[in-house]
């Protein structure tokens, strides 16, 4: 007999881990070894429009656990069915009697599919007498707890926000983190489950999931909880470096400490420049779970006055924990309002606009070609690294739905095809966010100029010149817009693309449109 803890795609670490320590004491308490599950799936996958860039970190990650899997003598099962669909049948019949055991713990995932896939677990395990238990993790939060005074639930983040907030100080026992689980004896290796430990290795590559860059990925983005921490560490305690462009992960450079001036103290200005290294780059691991909100944010609240965790815009601190709750904002309203992870735009009213079709402008846009260098510059950041900042996701998002006009859903399937940290709630919100139809009351006309957005975040260029060479050599304002700043002849010599919509016509296209829902003018 043995317990089973079933690991997910978003809860990919030992420390802090609800199922995982609660299927650790329920072993403890029968006396019974722990066994971990985990389930590569690439028709999932490929559903989902999970990257490579994500799976191959999933993969690094999951081999940094299983030698700390294998110290607490805990076997770290790894099997793999294509078939999503027949995921939570051969769990149950096939996995289940293979382990010997009844007892299965999973954390719960929030999107239509994956409740489904619990739902149908759950119901086969009562039919089979496997008893599934199943925990919220994912967020500090969990969906449902917050609603209005009225007990309705809120779609509006800045007071949903404000209600998070006072929950936190009112139950504290929310951000308490799960204890390490207790390993197995030694013994486990020479019962009934022996086999287990030698059964199954990490694959090195998944087909049709193989990164182009596998080692730079590596560099830039290094697996494991402990490479997460330092990064927290580095954010929370050292000073920014303005003009910092590097590929590599920043934990291969040297760091300032100070923790009067440190990138978090800073991040109110710093999180909305892209020409330095300020925010804490922690998304890949969040979306992962390589490290839980709750870890993150008790760091946080060490630096909150009287240790209290701080919330709100009037500090780096406070805004940085506001930013981290837009995380759980996501994926309560993913949770409370479904049709948002099956494509359907939050706002119904806005779900006729009229999109154009274009090929060509969508892959200029894919390609970083589009002759807007901020936008180019994203887009071909996102296509080494799998990752942007904040501030050029909105922007180039915004692009591509204000300026070219093309449906938001291709938008987001690409970021998630692309992102490392492509995580449905986050990615859904920042694309119903930039094309007006999710839950921000701001309206479809507030539409962002291109041009001075690239001014603001990027004010001396530094970040166009490194991910657009053609640019690189441009000095003062003209690399913002050099088409419109430079002699036609001297342009030509850039070998850089002219820009393939002209921002104030297509503002009045897009105004148009969103006014006159369905109607092509
Ligand atoms: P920090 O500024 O250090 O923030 C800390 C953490 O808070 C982040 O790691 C993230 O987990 C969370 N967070 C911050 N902002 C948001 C937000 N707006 N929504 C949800 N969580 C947030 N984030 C993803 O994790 N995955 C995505 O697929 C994703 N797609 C996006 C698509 C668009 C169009 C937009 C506008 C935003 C998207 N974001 C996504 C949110 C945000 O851009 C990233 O989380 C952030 O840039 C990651 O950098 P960081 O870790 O340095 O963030």
């Amino acid at each position: 007999e043995s317990v089973v803890y079933w690991m997910r795609m978003e809860d990919v670490r030992i420390d802090d881990n609800t199922a995982l320590y609660k299927a650790s004491q329920k072993a403890q308490q029968l006396h019974l070894p722990l066994v971990v599950l985990n389930i590569l799936s690439p028709g999932e996958w490929k559903i989902h429009d999970r990257s490579s860039k994500k799976i191959d970190f999933l993969l690094r990650n999951l081999r940094d656990l299983k030698p700390k899997f294998d110290a607490l003598n805990i076997p770290l099962y790894i099997t793999s069915f294509d078939r999503r669909l027949q995921i939570p049948r051969r769990v149950i019949t096939d996995l289940m009697p293979l382990f010997k055991s009844h007892h299965l713990f999973v954390n719960l995932e929030y999107e239509v599919d994956e409740l489904r896939r619990d739902i149908a677990t759950v119901k086969f395990g009562q039919e089979k007498g496997v008893k599934v238990e199943c925990f919220h993790d994912r967020l500090v939060v969990p969906p449902g707890r917050i609603t209005s005074q009225a007990g309705k639930p809120m779609s509006v983040f800045s007071p949903w926000q404000r209600q998070w907030a006072k929950l936190l100080d009112k139950e504290p026992n929310l951000l308490e983190m799960s204890p390490l689980p207790q390993g197995n004896d030694p013994s486990v290796r020479q019962g009934p489950l022996k086999d287990l430990f030698d059964a199954t290795s990490v694959p090195e590559d998944i087909k049709g999931f193989v990164p182009e860059d596998k080692q730079l990925l590596k560099e830039c983005w290094p697996e494991g909880t402990d490479a997460a921490r330092q990064l927290l560490d580095r954010f929370l305690h050292t000073k920014a470096r303005k003009k910092q462009f590097q590929l590599v992960s920043p934990l291969t450079e040297g760091a300032e400490e100070d923790d009067k001036h440190s990138r978090v103290r800073e991040y109110q200005d710093g999180r909305n420049l892209v020409d330095g290294d300020n925010s804490s780059r922690l998304s890949p691991y969040l979306a992962l779970g390589v490290i839980s909100g709750r870890m993150v944010l008790n760091e946080a609240a060490k630096l909150g006055k009287g240790k209290r965790l701080e919330s709100g815009r009037d500090t780096g601190v406070g805004m940085w924990v506001q930013e981290v709750s837009w995380r759980d904002f996501y994926n309560h309203v993913m949770a409370k309002w479904p049709r948002v992870s099956m494509g359907r735009p939050f706002l119904e009213k806005f779900a006729d606009v009229q999109w154009e079709i274009n090929e060509e402008n969508l892959q200029a846009w894919k390609d970083g070609k589009t002759g807007y260098p901020i936008v180019d510059a994203a887009m071909r950041a996102c296509k080494a690294r799998g990752w942007m900042e904040n501030r050029v996701r909105m922007v180039s998002a915004c692009f591509l739905v204000k300026s070219l006009l093309l449906d938001w859903r291709l938008g987001e399937k690409y970021f998630m095809e692309s992102f490392i940290d492509g995580d449905l709630a986050a990615n859904n919100g920042g694309w119903q966010w930039t094309a007006s139809t999710g839950t921000d009351p701001q309206p479809y006309f507030r539409i962002f100029n291109t041009l001075t957005q690239s001014q603001k975040c990027d004010p001396n260029g530094d970040y166009i010149r490194y991910w657009v060479p053609e640019l690189k050599n441009l000095k003062g304002k003209a690399v913002h817009d050099p088409f419109h700043s430079m002699p036609r002849n001297e342009f030509n010599k850039l070998g850089y693309p002219i820009p393939i919509v002209d921002h104030k016509q297509s503002r009045e296209r897009a105004l148009f449109r969103y006014k006159n829902v369905g109607q092509k003018e």
